[in-house]
């Protein structure tokens, strides 16, 4: 039986891990990870019985540790807490559902202590990819994709020559405000924002798909992951999001992944790699799928996406700079202090105030991303 350990149980990607684990019962849920929402990590805790739960605030912990006294479970709380639940001898597999950069640290504590990695957090290889995969080779330990996109690449690369990888194709949905100039989108409100096309995420990724900051944190994860220049990835935006991502080979070969949009499918794949396991839901109909569409990424009024393939080509601290920027910006935007296009405008200021480092450690990281949150304190 397979042990995994999951880092944000209680969020979209953590909720949907625990509901295959659920489906297949041949899964072992040994250590659970949130941040505050310890009413459903309690029925996890009661449903999945895992020996080890982790909650990011110390007073929450407690009341949790009170609440199942009735259990062996052990409790943690804090970075302490996470770096347990990643470190945990009995599990085999971390899947880091957490979001943001506080994943970093767990992550390499995984990594160090022989777990591979089902990883959705992306904000890990966007930030610190040069230290992570190195480490990963290192200890022999994989990393599986759980984002939609990079599992797609990822499994067009199955039975394919890697070194005859010519670029990646990633998909993009556009968002709800393709085809909108930058005019149009002045008076955008959070709801609006909030309303994906076709993905049911959580809402700062969700925020992140509208801006296409999203797709611009995707081109710098896949950078890592598959080995390849930024210039090896271009966006392709196909709005039915039918296709989720596609390689080409050197010979013009094309191979794409395609399927209805439901997170579940990437998940399973992570963790059941390479078995292919049967998925209860809806299927591609190719009889009444209308079509499969095809335009360019308007990056004029979708800056955020430039600024990210400027971030990901130049390296070093840069992209944490990127994404603390946007990660405080949009976190003001949800508490209505910003306006929406200020999201993009908050990050290239932080881009510019910046004094690149090129390969920084993940203290010279966590010191950037301080720095530009202190840089947008005083601003903002
Ligand atoms: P959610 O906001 O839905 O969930 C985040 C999870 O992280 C929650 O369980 C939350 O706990 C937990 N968390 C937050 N802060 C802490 C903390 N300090 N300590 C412990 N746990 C914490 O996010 P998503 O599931 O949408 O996204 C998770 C990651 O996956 C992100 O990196 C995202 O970019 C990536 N991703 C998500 C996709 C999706 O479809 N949702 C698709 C592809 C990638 P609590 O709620 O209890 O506070």
């Amino acid at each position: 039986m397979k042990k995994i350990a999951v880092l944000g149980s209680t969020g979209s990607i953590g909720t949907q891990t625990l509901e295959i684990v659920r489906t297949n019962k041949d899964i072992e849920v040994t250590a659970l990870a949130a941040g505050r929402n310890i009413d459903l990590l309690e029925r996890q805790i009661r449903e999945f019985t895992p020996k080890l739960a982790a909650v990011w605030e110390e007073d929450l912990a407690a009341e949790l540790k009170n609440r199942i006294r009735d259990l062996q479970v052990e409790v943690a709380s804090g970075m302490e807490g996470l770096l347990a639940v990643a470190a945990q001898e009995e599990s085999e597999m971390l899947v880091t559902a957490i979001v943001g950069m506080i994943g970093i640290l767990p992550t390499i504590e995984a990594i160090r202590a022989g777990k591979d990695i089902a990883l959705a957090n992306k904000e890990t290889l966007v930030t610190a990819g040069h230290i992570i995969m190195p480490l990963a080779e290192q200890y022999h330990v994989s990393i599986l994709p759980v984002d939609s996109e990079h599992s797609a690449i990822f499994q067009s690369l199955q039975g394919g020559q890697r070194k005859a990888l010519h670029k990646i194709l990633l998909t993009a949905s556009g968002g709800p405000f393709r085809g909108k100039k930058r005019e149009e989108l002045r008076d955008i409100r959070v709801e609006d924002a909030l309303k994906h096309p076709n993905w049911a995420m959580g809402r700062k990724i969700t925020i992140d798909s509208s801006t296409m900051v999203n797709k611009g944190l995707e081109v710098i994860e896949a950078k890592w992951l598959f080995g390849v220049s930024v210039d090896q990835i271009q966006v392709v935006v196909q709005p039915q999001s039918i296709i989720h991502s596609m390689v080409e080979y050197e010979d013009g070969a094309v191979i794409a992944q395609l399927g209805t949009p439901d997170m579940k499918l990437p998940i399973q794949y992570a963790l059941y790699y390479p078995e292919r396991r049967y998925l209860p839901g809806d299927r591609l109909d190719f009889g009444t799928l209308a079509q499969i569409t095809f335009e360019k990424p308007d990056m004029e009024t979708f800056y955020g996406l430039k600024l990210a393939l400027e971030a990901g080509r130049k390296g070093g601290s840069l992209p944490t700079v990127f994404n603390a920027a946007n990660e405080r910006a949009v976190a003001l935007f949800l508490d209505r202090k910003i306006g929406y296009l200020e999201i993009p405008e908050i990050i290239q200021s932080c881009m510019e105030a910046h004094a690149n480092i090129s390969s920084p450690t993940v203290d010279e990281i966590l010191q950037t991303e301080r720095e530009t949150y202190e840089f947008i304190n005083h601003r903002w």
